[in-house]
């Protein structure tokens, strides 16, 4: 089999687990196998390497460690924060999501709905923002908690979350994000965003798959998701995925340093891209607006073009891309993020997410200007009615 190069331009679906995360992780894969809660020093002794990657992991989003709570990925964080807020509240069944939030938030804002909670989802306009002011006049009595992701994994829109906290934190109404796509793509700050809960996940910052991590701010009274040992505080059972969480604690340290050349080197590759592909190819639209905007995503919609037939010939070449998100690939149903932005079925099954990360290249961003442009005029062409 010949293999091609892969150049990889779907960095919000997933990351390659950096070299350096490997060889953290490694040791607790093949020596120090033990459990953390046994008595003898052979599992104890693993407590030490945890607190350090707590603290790693603490720093990226600016908390203290002991407001860290590990977990299976970022959508457990986000259910462990929507149970914990409901129940705190209770007397309070209303929540308020986003309409573009990921699925992760989404099915879970519908389940509750389902189980009697009343639920509001905000709309936005066609830049993907929604708007501070329907924000306030969507607040109630009954408000326990609002959910806004920090960034938008298809379209890379990043939201204001110091300001939703702040509207909130009047109302006495608590605040989630959904933080996994923001998170080494833009500064966190927990403490001057007030907010109350956060989610990240591991394998969206070159950590592995399978760990995420929730903020709980500090004061809090949390009520566990899952329900079992004493580990993380008693704030979540089971066994801790050792591995897994120096992982996160290694990729969180790497995704600190290594901002500055996101919002850099990153952004002018992803600017490029896009600049490239709106002025090559006629009719060439963003989805979304410009700014404020995550430095390494663009989504855009290609006239007469179903974005499927793009991505497969792109894959024949090993470049990678995605239609819609990759949680919702597979499925023929036009992306809800950007149908909710007003987009038209049509529009919506034409458009195609880029997202660049720190593995990127000029190779990379060079192979898609290569082939995108003939292969979306080639269909085109080829589309009926045109
Ligand atoms: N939230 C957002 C914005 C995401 O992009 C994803 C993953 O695609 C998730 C949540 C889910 O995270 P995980 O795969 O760690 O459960």
């Amino acid at each position: 089999m010949i293999r091609r190069p892969l150049h990889y331009l779907d960095n919000n679906a997933t990351t390659r687990v950096a070299p350096e995360v490997v060889d953290a992780m490694m040791p607790f894969l093949t020596e120090r196998w033990g459990n953390p809660s046994s008595g003898y020093r052979f599992g104890h002794d693993l407590a030490q390497p945890l607190i350090r990657a707590r603290e790693q992991s603490a720093a990226l989003i600016g908390a203290p460690p002991e407001s860290v709570v590990f977990t299976s990925g970022g959508t457990e964080s986000t259910h462990a924060a929507l149970n914990a807020a409901l129940h705190g509240r209770q007397g309070h069944p209303h929540m308020i999501v986003t309409a573009v939030e990921h699925p992760a938030t989404f099915r879970l804002a519908q389940e509750y709905y389902r189980r009697g909670h009343k639920v509001t989802a905000l709309l936005v306009g066609a830049d993907g923002q929604f708007s501070l002011d329907t924000l306030r006049h969507s607040l109630t009595k009954d408000t326990a908690v609002v959910s806004v992701m920090w960034a938008n994994n298809e379209t890379g829109v990043v939201f204001p979350i110091e300001a939703v906290t702040r509207i909130c934190h009047e109302r006495g109404v608590l605040v989630h994000t959904d933080a996994v796509q923001a998170a080494g793509k833009v500064p966190i700050d927990v403490q001057a965003a007030g907010i109350d809960f956060l989610s990240l996940s591991g394998h969206k910052i070159h950590g592995p798959k399978g760990v995420g991590l929730l903020y709980v701010r500090p004061g809090l009274a949390f009520q566990p998701f899952l329900f079992g040992g004493k580990q993380e505080q008693g704030r979540r059972g089971g066994t801790e995925n050792v591995p897994g969480i120096i992982g996160f604690g290694a990729a969180a340290e790497r995704a600190l340093g290594r901002l500055p050349e996101m919002n850099s080197r990153v952004r002018i590759l992803r600017d490029r891209l896009e600049s490239a592909l709106l002025t090559r190819i006629p009719g060439t639209q963003r989805n979304g607006g410009a700014e404020p905007r995550l430095p390494n995503t663009s989504n855009l919609a290609f006239e007469h073009v179903e974005a499927e037939g793009i991505m497969l010939e792109l894959d024949q070449l090993g470049i990678c891309v995605s239609t819609g998100s990759a949680c919702s690939s597979g499925s023929p149903r036009p992306s809800h993020v950007l149908t909710a932005m007003g987009c038209s079925p049509r529009r919506a099954r034409g458009s195609v997410r880029f997202s660049l990360g720190l593995d990127s290249s000029d190779d990379d961003v060079e192979a898609a200007l290569a082939h995108v442009p003939g292969i979306v005029g080639r269909l085109q062409t080829e589309a009926p009615g045109t």
